[in-house]
């Protein structure tokens, strides 16, 4: 019989352990059957190479649970420990950094961290257990072994007659930890953190309906159906991201993207299968998923894996910003996984894969287009928002965007940014040479402003997401001597401006007397009242929303850089263009009768206001009365 003491240069550490890392009590089963997996994968490995020569048998990883005798037990059929190895690997080796780790860590909480870095792995059972049993005999013919530990920094190892080759460790779980007594919690935790480890895991058994065995047949003739158990494996070892993506078909990676989602019904809208060996080590699948226009963001869906062990869900700051809207895996054993998210942040090999990442995406992207343009196109309103998010977010991303974002015009057509440039050069230049792109984010709403516009010969987009504002703002500085313009930001004459001016009825003088006349019927405050010399056929009054304005409210709206100075929410503004050479605003200068004159003005901006859907409660009331007495 061996007793001694556990090597630990701080006086007692399961204190600490328990104490400091309480944040993460339920990753110690994570690590105990990641440690029975990688037991088994060296078995295997060793078989392969000839140095073990037996029977590896039902290498099956078993979680069982003792409510009576409190135990929690993993038990595997891997490589096993000598005695030597047990006084080696986890005498030893797991408290060398103890020290050090009790000066870093007394503040920290991140127990998944400071377990990972300090090898504290196995110990980490500690959390949960006020005793932990190891038994286990290794694949070298060599008797088996008991080591035993309370907490206190004594153990003893003893001799034990255990015959088969493989590793038990049998945690008597601490009164404040009963939870990890309940079968339903033990069940979440496997599928947490073990769904897709390489090594099968049983948790108890399950019902399955076979034909019975005798062939009996019930008064339909039909065989009867007999229950029986079997063994309830909790995962998937072999997950689609392992496997080569020539030997998977569509309906394999729809499927896999429901074994991950289980709640989401809708199919995903396309994959990535990300495959690297160099400069890192790195699989995966990433999805994108189906969302609506309006962005319900649904960040912390992609799962991070080292070695098919779940890592976290919280990818913020390891994948490309941008992608935090897709779904899906990634796995790399060469991410520092296990220290903390700040050090996470700043660590280059993660700025690299990163940055990977995005290429990887924008690559793949790049070939869906030029392979089945149709295809991509009618994929385009969904996945927008992903590539409008992306190019604002990271520039390299946006450099390789700009072969395939389209820009969809109003009559349904696609283009890239070059297709469109192209079109729109002819007909859509000011007098200062200037390219003035078009677009609207609501075509219903704005339809007589695209009416305007199309009948001139011009091509409007449809901008519509949350973005656009970011997004214009961006396009406009990338390429010199052009400028973006929101349809209903100003009379279409104004908007492309080619110096064909309309003589005026009106002169300032006559401005002068009619503006007072205007700005009394319209709310206070809200309305410029501006002159315009347009066609007698255009309407006698527009609103319109400026541009300039409305883009850095909308900004400011999603979180637009350097919009502070605005203080608060900005207001809204809009211009009510009166077009001096309509016969209605000569009228409404020439009438003497006070009353009747601001009558008619008022009736003018009605109108205006109207179409613009801004004529609400009492006002419209009022307004279609007077109209059904006209009748
Ligand atoms: P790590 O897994 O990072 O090495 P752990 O504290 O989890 O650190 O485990 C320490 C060592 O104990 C392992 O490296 C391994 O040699 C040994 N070990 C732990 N669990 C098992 C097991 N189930 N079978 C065989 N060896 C094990
Ligand atoms: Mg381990």
């Amino acid at each position: 019989m061996a007793k001694g003491k556990i090597k630990v240069t701080t006086e007692n550490i399961f204190p600490i352990i328990k104490k400091f890392l309480y944040s993460d009590h339920e990753i110690f089963l994570r690590e105990l059957i990641a440690n029975a997996t990688d037991a088994t994968k060296k078995l295997k490995a060793l078989s392969s190479i000839g140095e073990f020569k037996g029977d590896i048998g039902d290498d099956t990883i078993e979680v069982t649970l003792d409510k009576k005798a409190k135990t929690l037990t993993v038990k595997d059929r891997g490589l096993g420990m000598t005695e030597e190895d047990v006084k080696k690997y986890i005498n030893q080796i797991a408290f060398s950094g103890a020290e050090e780790f009790v000066d870093k860590f007394k503040d920290q909480e991140d127990a998944a961290g400071i377990i990972g870095k300090f090898g504290l792995g196995f110990y980490s059972s500690y959390m949960v257990a006020e005793k932990v049993q190891i038994i286990t005999k290794s694949y070298l013919d060599e008797s088996a072994v008991i080591w035993e530990c309370d907490g206190s920094p004594e153990f003893s190892l003893n001799k034990h007659k255990k015959e088969d080759r493989g590793t038990e460790i049998i945690l008597y779980i601490d009164d404040d930890s009963v939870e990890f007594l309940e079968e339903a919690r033990i069940k979440t935790l496997l599928d947490k953190y073990c769904k897709f480890m390489p090594v099968a895991i049983k948790f108890g058994e399950k019902s399955e309906w076979i034909d019975n065995k005798k062939g009996k047949k019930d008064k339909d003739g039909k065989v009867e159906q007999e229950e029986i158990k079997v063994d309830n494996i909790v995962n998937n070892p072999a997950p689609a991201w392992t496997k080569s993506p020539s030997s998977l078909k569509e309906e394999d990676y729809n499927g896999f993207y429901k074994e991950l989602y289980p709640m989401n019904f809708e199919d995903p809208l396309f994959h990535i299968h990300l495959n690297v060996d160099y400069p890192f080590n790195l699989t995966g699948i990433l999805y994108f998923p189906k969302i609506s226009a309006n962005m319900e963001v649904q960040k912390d869906k992609i799962q991070l894996y080292s070695k098919q062990v779940f890592i976290t869900d919280s990818v913020e700051g390891i994948v490309p910003d941008f992608l935090i809207l897709l779904h899906g895996v990634i796995d790399s054993p060469d991410i520092p996984l296990n220290v903390s998210r700040s050090y996470l942040q700043a660590d280059g090999a993660v700025k690299k894969i990163a940055s990977h990442i995005s290429k990887k995406v924008s690559d793949k992207l790049e070939e869906l287009f030029k392979k089945d343009r149709a295809d991509f196109e009618s994929k385009w309103d969904d996945i927008k928002i992903f590539i409008e998010y992306g190019m604002l977010s990271d520039e390299k991303f946006a450099e390789r965007a700009a072969k395939f974002s389209l820009y969809k015009s109003t009559d349904g057509k696609y283009y890239t940014m070059e297709e469109l440039t192209k079109k729109i050069t002819p007909a859509q230049k000011d007098k200062d040479d200037k390219l003035v792109y078009l677009y609207t984010n609501n075509v219903e709403e704005q339809h007589s402003f695209i009416d305007a516009a199309t009948t001139k010969g011009y091509e409007v987009l449809v901008m519509d997401t949350h973005l656009t504002a970011h997004l214009v703002g961006k396009l406009e500085q990338s390429v010199e001597n052009t400028t973006w313009a929101r349809v209903d930001a100003d009379t279409i004459d104004k908007l492309i401006n080619k110096d064909e001016e309309i003589p005026s009825k009106l002169d300032d003088k006559e401005k002068e007397k009619i503006k007072p006349v205007i700005e009394e019927v319209m709310p206070k405050g809200k309305f410029n009242v501006q002159f315009e010399s347009m066609s007698e056929t255009d309407q006698p009054m527009t609103i319109v929303q400026p541009e300039f304005m409305r883009r850095m409210k909308e900004m400011q709206a999603t979180g637009g850089g350097g919009m502070a100075m605005f203080g608060g929410a900005m207001p809204d503004t809009y211009n009510l263009v009166v077009n001096t050479n309509h016969p209605l605003i000569s009228k409404i200068l020439k009438e003497k009768d006070k009353k009747k004159q601001a009558a008619i003005t008022k009736r003018t901006a009605d109108l205006a206001l109207l179409s613009q859907n801004m004529l609400k409660g009492e006002e419209l009331t009022k307004f279609i009365n007077q109209s059904l007495e006209l009748i």
